[in-house]
């Protein structure tokens, strides 16, 4: 069994997802041990890293990880898309969004298009999806 994390980070990692719940329009999964299976692996990466690298990706260096934001969470793919592959922000049916992904993205391909519940909320970095779109037409394939 993994270790257990701090008590100290846990109630700040069910703090953070309760507050970035509310400020992105998305809810908690239904299944409860859901949630608490990744607020636990947040709170081991805060731990270890100091920070909340998300929990459910493999990373070939975990110290270099850090030093970018794009797998901190809320990551990239929450901030630009809305799309929580850990299913921690998910819609009251406990799916992902996934309506904002471009089309070759994995999201799309396991969970179908789910539409965005509240989308007037969250995406702070929206507008980073249309530059990923034009840098992904001008690579070459
Ligand atoms: S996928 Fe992103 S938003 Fe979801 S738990 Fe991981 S880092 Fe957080």
């Amino acid at each position: 069994m993994a270790d257990q994390p701090s008590e100290k980070n846990v109630l700040k990692m069910r703090n953070f997802v309760d507050k970035y719940c509310e400020k992105s329009g998305t809810s908690k999964h239904p299944t409860p041990v859901v949630t608490e299976e990744v607020i636990l692996g947040l709170a081991r990466y805060s731990d270890e890293l100091g920070r909340p690298l998300c929990p459910c990706r493999f990373y070939p260096d975990k110290n270099e990880e850090v030093k970018h934001r794009t797998w901190i969470c809320a990551c990239d793919d929450m901030q630009i898309y809305k799309y929580c592959h850990c299913l921690l922000f998910v819609n009251e049916e406990g799916q992902p969004i996934t309506e904002y992904l471009p089309a070759d993205h994995e999201g799309l391909k396991i969970h179908g298009v789910v539409k965005d519940p509240t989308p007037d909320k969250g995406r702070p970095l929206r507008h980073k999806a249309e530059e990923r779109e034009i840098e992904r037409k001008e690579r070459p394939s």
